[in-house]
């Protein structure tokens, strides 16, 4: 348990926060930066407790960016429950929750975008075009506005992590990036705010992907190489629940999510699903024995 929980400070303000976290960094102290959008769930703990174990000072965003959504996306109605939130962030100690509206962070005449390329061009680059668009450049915002020593994110979005990796390089930023495994329920579906959208009936269904992804590794590892049949078999899985649509299964190279053509190393299988409307992505890599 958590004894020494204390309320986290609330911060809206770019200014504020920046007053708040002065005395730290001047102080040599190490400060660590969650981003999330809310609606937490043990996946963002489990970033935030890593942040807590080492660092002085941990930063939560909380903050559902417009502009990573497509205006037929589910921007409105994603959940948002800052109070709640506030409460699981107080039991882990947090020291501060930076948590804008959508002025502070896009004032009128805002007008520069950071675009990665490469690596944020297929899987979920071709599903949602300007996706990564708009996270690449609320994470660079974000990352001026905190300046962290370290930023926590995780596996569940395998391409966003890499996405973040290539602007950090590419931008000089002097972060250190932590990727932390998916944190699962215990019938294996990755954790995820939208998970609140489905109906019991279609959370039932959802744990197709997971039986799928256990699939593509049993495979694997008994020496399947060929993608086209370990995709056919993942894709017979998630069809077995009625009314799911495919968005991509595939099978990556890990480093530059391009196609394999043989599976002889590691390699990253990854899945887009919607189900009554709802669509959750998840992954896994897939080592072959030896
Ligand atoms: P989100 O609030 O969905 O933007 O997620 C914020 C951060 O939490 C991102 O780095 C996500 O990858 C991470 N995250 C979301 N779900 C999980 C999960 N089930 N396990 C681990 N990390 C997660």
């Amino acid at each position: 348990m958590h004894t020494d929980a204390s309320r986290p400070q609330l911060f809206r303000t770019v200014t504020s926060l920046r007053a708040f976290l002065l005395p730290w960094r001047r102080n040599g102290k190490r400060i660590g930066f969650v981003p999330t959008m809310g609606a937490l769930h043990e996946g963002h703990l489990s970033l935030v407790r890593a942040s807590k174990a080492e660092n002085d000072c941990t930063v939560v965003s909380i903050y559902v960016n417009p502009t990573q959504f497509a205006p037929s996306e589910d921007f409105a109605r994603y959940p948002r429950n800052l109070a709640g939130d506030l409460e699981l962030l107080s039991k882990e100690g947090v020291e501060a929750v930076f948590a804008p509206d959508d002025t502070e962070m896009y004032p009128p005449g805002f007008n520069t975008w950071v675009e990665v390329r490469g690596v944020s061009e297929p899987l979920e680059g071709q599903c949602r075009p300007g996706h990564f668009r708009g996270v690449a450049t609320v994470v660079v915002k974000l990352f001026n506005i905190v300046q962290p020593d370290v930023t926590y994110f995780g596996a569940k979005d395998y391409q966003q992590s890499l996405v973040v990796r290539q602007l950090i390089r590419d931008l000089n930023l002097p972060i250190e990036l932590r990727v932390l495994p998916t944190v699962r329920e215990p019938d294996g579906l990755a954790m995820s705010s939208r998970n609140s959208y489905l109906s019991p009936q279609a959370r039932q269904k959802a744990t197709v992907i997971w039986k799928s992804l256990k699939l593509a590794q049993e495979l694997v590892e008994a020496g399947e190489k060929s993608p086209r049949e370990v995709i056919r078999r993942m894709e017979e899985v998630i069809l077995s629940a009625e009314g799911a649509m495919i968005d991509y299964v595939a099978l990556v190279d890990p480093e530059t999510l391009a196609p394999v053509e043989v599976i002889l190393g590691p390699t990253l299988a990854a899945v887009a699903v919607r189900l009554e409307g709802t669509r959750l992505i998840d992954n896994m890599m897939l080592c072959p024995k030896g």
